[in-house]
């Protein structure tokens, strides 16, 4: 897949964990596959992906366990 940045190298798949929002309540996908490209950075979400945040989000599917982590935020 070619980064929409026109950028010459292929964007690669990776596996990321990552914090969404159901109604303002977070919750954490992991193993999620993303599309990066190694020159910019740009990501984009492969279908299958949103596929599977759509099914968390409207609870379809089951949660595997809890996540809970210490929050950093730097100063502004
Ligand atoms: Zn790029």
């Amino acid at each position: 897949m070619q980064c929409p940045n026109g950028c010459s190298n292929p964007m690669q798949n990776v596996r990321v964990e990552r914090i969404f929002y159901d109604s303002g309540s977070p919750v954490v996908i992991r193993n999620l596959e993303m599309n990066v490209c190694p020159e910019c950075g740009c990501e984009s979400m492969p279908v299958k992906s949103a596929r599977i945040v759509e099914n968390v989000l409207s609870g379809r599917m089951q949660a595997v366990g809890q996540f809970s982590a210490p929050l950093f935020q730097p100063a502004a």
